[in-house]
């Protein structure tokens, strides 16, 4: 187990933030979690610590004058294999396109339109990661999780209450309990979902779908779209889509005719927020070290030497004028870490 006092979080944030936790703490087995969990030390930063993946979903305000928490159990086994399927167990700090590759390699469907995505296994649980139409809960079987006072507990799918973007963890159990392992379920015959953007177009422009197809194309589809953190820090998408009432967005369409929209269901739609980001002319713009990507409105960067403070700026002089012009709250689907 790795512990450290005074440790640059630098190389374990995307936004790339020079920020310094006053103690952190690597651990390699659920068995080190647990006595770590029941020690002192874990008792004196229990009211002020986080547990972070590869850090690509969050901002740190400043420096965390508190426990910053990360899992180095990298295992993957093979649970169950069926005819159909295979039920695969991956340690939360297996890095999430790493699981992709395996998969795509070894002939296992599903998790290929999640090609590229930064992260580790166990955040992919939490945030319900999603790209080209797919979900992880789609192929989460289990989740297996310890709580503060080190009891194991494995949640089934319905258990997670995944929404997008969303489940439990993130909500009810937010910070009550750290993701050790994950289960997926995968399959032998690829059911293709290409339906998305032009996905299709470039996957059949090389010939009869595969799952390495499928993964290169998105993963160039990404490159050409997303700016690489490695050399524009950015978390992604910095805000989630909103969800509104259909009544509103029908009134609000006679004024704006090309606001474009999704079905939710029969009373809700959801409207893109990189389209708002747009029309209230934020694309592009610049403030202090932080900017707005300039072929990506939903993306945040920093453009070196940037602090959470000038992000947080920027992101709600954004919220406020799409609210002032189209009464619509975007919320940042980025976690602040204060
Ligand atoms: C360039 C770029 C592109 C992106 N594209 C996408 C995309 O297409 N789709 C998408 O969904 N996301 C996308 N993201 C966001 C990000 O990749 C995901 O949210 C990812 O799941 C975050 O993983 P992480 O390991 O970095 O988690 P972190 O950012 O470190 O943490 C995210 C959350 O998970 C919690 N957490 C992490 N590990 C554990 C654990 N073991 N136990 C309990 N809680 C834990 C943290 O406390 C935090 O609340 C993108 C980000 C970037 C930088």
């Amino acid at each position: 187990m790795k512990l450290c006092n005074n440790y640059s979080l630098l190389p374990h944030n995307t936004f790339g933030m020079d920020v310094r936790a006053t103690l952190f703490v690597e651990y390699d087995t659920v068995s080190e979690l647990h006595d770590f969990l029941l020690s002192e030390t874990f008792g004196k930063h229990r009211s002020h610590f986080i547990h972070i993946g590869g850090g690509s979903n969050l901002l740190f305000a400043g420096d965390y004058h508190g426990l910053v928490m990360h899992s180095a159990i990298c295992d993957l086994t093979v649970v169950e294999d069926t005819p159909n399927s295979l039920l695969l167990r991956v340690g939360a700090g297996y890095v999430w396109d790493e699981l992709v590759a395996y998969c795509v390699e070894h002939g296992l469907a599903g998790v290929e339109n999640l090609s590229a995505i930064p992260g580790e296994v166990g955040a992919s649980a939490v945030q319900n990661i999603g790209a080209y139409g797919v979900e992880v809960c789609d192929v989460v079987e289990g989740v297996e999780t310890m709580d503060l006072q080190g009891n194991l507990r494995i949640f089934n799918r319905e258990e997670c209450r995944y929404g997008y973007r969303d489940s439990i963890f993130k909500k009810e159990l937010r910070g009550q309990y750290i993701v050790t392992h994950v289960m997926y379920r995968l399959q032998k015959s690829p059911v293709f979902k290409l339906d998305y953007g032009d996905l299709r177009a470039r996957v059949e422009a090389e010939g009869v779908p595969t799952l390495k197809a499928v993964r290169r194309a998105v993963t160039a589809i990404r490159d050409s779209k997303l700016p690489d953190p490695k050399v524009l820090g950015n978390a992604g998408s910095f805000f989630t889509n909103p969800v509104i009432p259909r009544t509103q967005y029908e009134s609000l369409k006679e004024q704006y005719p090309d606001m474009p929209s999704y079905t939710v269901d029969d009373t809700r739609v959801k409207v893109p927020a990189g389209w708002l980001i747009e029309q209230v002319g934020w694309k592009g713009r610049v403030l202090g070290h932080a900017a707005v990507h300039d072929r990506q409105a939903l993306v945040l960067v920093n453009r070196g030497g940037a602090v959470g403070a000038e992000v947080m700026e920027l992101a709600n002089r954004i919220c406020d004028d799409i609210y002032n012009k189209y009464g619509i709250r975007i919320v940042p689907e980025v976690n602040y870490i204060v």
